[in-house]
C-alpha cells in the first residue's frame, strides 16, 4: 500500500502556514473523532492518518525532512515510519493545544477554581511640583464590584449554589472511547462544579455588577514619568469567590515651564545680560519647592557655564535624599539698542584688547597658523 502524501491528507498546499495546517487538522480531527464515529473503523483510520500527517507537518524539523525526503525520512519502508508512534500521548498534546486544559487525557481532574478579577490600568498625569511634594488624587473609574445582595455568590438570598448534577460537582465530564479518554469541561456548569439554584436578581447570577468607583490615592513624592503604582485589590471583582484584580496607576508628569528633569536631578537655562556676565552678579533663581535660591555669578562667567545647587533637585522615591539642581547660564546679546547704549558700546569697542577676549585671540592665532603666517 502506498502512503498518501501528508499535504493531501490534510488538504493543504505545500506552502501552507503553520496556522493553516493546524486549522485543516482540527477540522479533520473533529470530523473523524472516535467519539463521534463509534465502531467506525474507516473513520478511525482517517483520524489516525490525519493525526500522523499533523504530527509531521506541525513540527518544523520533521516537516523539513518530509519535504526533502518524503516518507522515506521516517523509516525504511513505505508504511513504517510511525510504528512506535504513541497516539495517546500525541493526541493529548494536540488537543490541549486546541482546547486548553478542557481536553485532557491525563491527570488534571479538579474542578475549575475560582477566577481572580481583571487588573485595571489608570493613567494619571500630575505636575512636577506634585511629584516633588507627593499628592493625593481623587480618581473615578468604572469597575466590576462584588454584588452586595448575594455577596458575590450569584445566588438569590436564601438559595445556595447547588452541586452540578451533570458532572456530580467535578467540573469535568469524561468519556472513554477506544484507545483514549477525553475529558471536557462540564457544559452545564462551565467547570465550576456547581450551578445556581435561583440567580440573584441584582446581578443576574453574575455575582458582580458594573459600578463607579471613587478612590483617593496617595502618590508618594519622587515618582517619575512612567512610575507604576499598584493598588492591590482595587481592580475588578473576581468570580465565584475569586479575589479582586489590582489597579495599576501609570504616572505621567506634565512638562514644566522651567525645570527639566533627568531622574532625581533638575536642570534649567538661566539667561543673563552680557554686562552681568562680564562684571559678575548675584541672581535669584526659582527652585522646585516654590522658593528662591541665590547663585553668585563670578566676573567673566562664560556662556554655558553650569552651576550646581546641591539637594535642590527631586526627592528620590522611598528615600530621604534629594538630587541636585543644575543651572546653565546663557548670555543674551543685547538687541534694540538705544542711541546712548550704542555710543557706550562703540566707546567700549575702541578699548577692547586681546587680553579681555582670550578665546577670540586664541582662535585668531590658530587661524593665522593655518593660513601659514
Ligand atoms: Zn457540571
Ligand atoms: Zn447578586
Amino acid at each position: 500500500m502506498t502512503k498518501r502524501d501528508y499535504y493531501d491528507i490534510l488538504g493543504v498546499a505545500k506552502s501552507a502556514s503553520k496556522d493553516e495546517i493546524k486549522k485543516a487538522y482540527r477540522k479533520l480531527a473533529l470530523k473523524y473523532h472516535p467519539d463521534k464515529n463509534k465502531d467506525n473503523k474507516a473513520a478511525e483510520e482517517k483520524f489516525k492518518e490525519a493525526s500522523e500527517a499533523y504530527h509531521v507537518l506541525s513540527d518544523e524539523k520533521r516537516k523539513n525532512n518530509y519535504d526533502q525526503f518524503g516518507h522515506a525520512a521516517f523509516g525504511s519502508g513505505s508504511n513504517q515510519g510511525f510504528g512506535n508512534f504513541d497516539f495517546s500521548s500525541s493526541f493529548s498534546d494536540i488537543f490541549e493545544d486546541f482546547f486548553g486544559d478542557d481536553f485532557i487525557g491525563g491527570a488534571r481532574t479538579s474542578r475549575r477554581s475560582s477566577l481572580r478579577g481583571n487588573d485595571l490600568r489608570y493613567d494619571l498625569a500630575i505636575n512636577l511640583e506634585e511629584a516633588f511634594r507627593g499628592v493625593e488624587k481623587n480618581i473615578k473609574y468604572t469597575t466590576y464590584k462584588k454584588c452586595k445582595d448575594c455577596s458575590g455568590s450569584g445566588a438569590e438570598k436564601g438559595s445556595k449554589p447547588i452541586n452540578c448534577e451533570y458532572c456530580n460537582g467535578r467540573g469535568k465530564v469524561r468519556t472513554s472511547q477506544g484507545f483514549f479518554t477525553i475529558q471536557q469541561t462540564c457544559p452545564q456548569c462551565s467547570g465550576y462544579g456547581e450551578t445556581i439554584g435561583k440567580p440573584c436578581g441584582n446581578c443576574n447570577g453574575n455575582g458582580k455588577n458594573q459600578e463607579n468607583e471613587n478612590l483617593t490615592v496617595k502618590i508618594p513624592k519622587g515618582v517619575d514619568d512612567g512610575t507604576r503604582i499598584r493598588l492591590t485589590g482595587k481592580g475588578e471583582a473576581g468570580s465565584k469567590g475569586g479575589g479582586s484584580g489590582d489597579l495599576y496607576l501609570f504616572i505621567s508628569i506634565d512638562t514644566h515651564s522651567i525645570f527639566k528633569r533627568a531622574e532625581e536631578n533638575l536642570f534649567f537655562d538661566l539667561p543673563i545680560t552680557f554686562s552681568n556676565a562680564a562684571l559678575g552678579t548675584t541672581v535669584e533663581v526659582p527652585s522646585i519647592d516654590g522658593g528662591k535660591s541665590k547663585i553668585k555669578i563670578p566676573p567673566g562667567a562664560q556662556n554655558g557655564k553650569q552651576f550646581r545647587l546641591k539637594g535642590k533637585g527631586m526627592p528620590i522615591l522611598r528615600r530621604n535624599t534629594f538630587g541636585d539642581l543644575y543651572i546653565r547660564i546663557i548670555t543674551e546679546v543685547p538687541v534694540s539698542l538705544t542711541k546712548r547704549q550704542k555710543e557706550l558700546l562703540e566707546e567700549f569697542k575702541k578699548i577692547e584688547e586681546s587680553k579681555t577676549s582670550p578665546v577670540i585671540k586664541n582662535f585668531i592665532d590658530r587661524a593665522k597658523k593655518f593660513w601659514g603666517n
